[in-house]
């Protein structure tokens, strides 16, 4: 999963475009994204009374929605599950007790730059640390970004690190979001992790392929597609109406470069806590390609109180699920607990 420590990428364009550099499809659309509260309420065609609540939660986390995304909101309905995922609320700045900053306290488990090695055989890179989308529940919303510059010497201890500890098998690149880096970055990257003998695979943790369907193209299949390391991508969907055509097709695509798709969600109070909607989620992911793999509870993390879902509705929920899903389509209900040699299931 994702995780705060420094990212090892160049920052990605927030804004303006590189003089030099033509601008992807997807680059245009993540720099064209919703960033104003009024605009998201505006487009939605939301209630007055619902802005001075998201300009309260904007100053605490920005508003991240890309258009592609928005799309696929009903209008004029509040309660929308993709909606609610990232509509700002007066309730972040409410302090709870036991809703931190740092849920994860990843920072302990970092031996060289970027890099966070917590469980055998694998660790995970953090490669970029922008997202294409904010969500409101993200354990990252206090990471401070600013404080984590990258730089090349960062770069080449990592990689040491890779290469000396032969029990490696699998790089997993995080974030943020791993592809709101460049295909020029992320190929360079690869090139050298596939250089490390031991290590056999690629595991790549995203949201952009769902928020910006665009952003799996040829560039990307390029590299993606020839790499000798096996390939593994964890989507993170949490509603089926997260998945419309354009995600199909861009799954589709990455199926056929040989990619094995999986999908991790959050549970989450007013977005899929209900085995209707937990069961259309996995049946609409076994459409796109994708399996489920975890379903994890909220990691505390202040601002999110309001999402939360009790372990005892959690393991309802999920026994709700095992009675109308075929065993392959359950994910793992897991919860990160900081300083575990893995995901601790519930
Ligand atoms: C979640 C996580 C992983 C991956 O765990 P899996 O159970 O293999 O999916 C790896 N490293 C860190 C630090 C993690 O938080
Ligand atoms: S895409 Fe992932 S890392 Fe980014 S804000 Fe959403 S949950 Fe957090």
């Amino acid at each position: 999963m994702i995780t705060r420590s420094s990212a090892l990428l160049q920052r990605p364009d927030r804004h303006e475009p590189s003089p030099l550099a033509i601008q992807a499809r997807w680059q245009t659309q993540l720099a064209r994204a919703i960033r104003d509260p009024r605009e998201l309420c505006r487009r939605l065609g939301l209630d007055e009374a619902w802005l001075p609540g998201a300009e309260v939660g904007h100053a605490l986390f920005e508003v991240r929605v890309p258009e592609a995304y928005l799309a696929r909101m009903r209008l004029g309905d509040p309660s929308d599950p993709l909606l609610k995922q990232v509509l700002p609320l007066a309730e972040e700045a409410v302090p709870m007790a036991g809703y931190v900053a740092d849920p994860l306290a990843e920072a302990e488990h970092a031996p060289a730059p970027g890099l966070i090695h917590k469980y055998a055989g694998r660790v995970l890179l953090i490669t970029s640390p922008a997202c294409a989308v904010n969500c409101r529940y993200c354990f990252r919303r206090h990471f401070p970004y600013e404080e984590n510059a990258p730089s090349r010497a960062q770069w080449d201890t990592t990689l040491d690190y890779l290469r000396a500890d032969a029990s490696l098998h699998e790089a997993i690149l995080s974030g943020g979001d791993p592809l709101a880096a460049s295909d020029r970055q992320l190929a360079w990257l690869v090139e050298r992790l596939e250089a490390v003998p031991h290590l056999k695979r690629l595991r790549i943790h995203t949201r952009l392929p769902v928020v910006i369907p665009d952003r799996i193209d040829d560039a990307l299949l390029g590299w993606l597609a020839t790499t000798r390391l096996q390939t593994v991508m964890v989507l993170h969907i949490n509603h089926a109406n997260e998945i419309d055509e354009a995600v199909i097709a861009a799954c589709q695509r990455l199926s056929a470069a040989g990619v094995t798709l999986l999908n991790q969600s959050v549970l989450l109070q007013g977005v899929n806590d209900s085995v209707e909607s937990l069961a259309a989620l996995s049946e609409r992911l076994f459409e796109a390609g994708i399996l489920p793999y975890y379903l994890h509870v909220l990691d505390p993390v202040a601002g999110a109180a309001h999402f939360d879902v009790s372990d005892d509705q959690a393991r309802e929920l999920v026994a709700g699920l095992r009675e109308v899903l075929p065993g392959f389509l359950m994910p793992r209900l897991v919860r990160e607990i900081p300083g575990e040699t893995s995901k601790t299931p519930l």
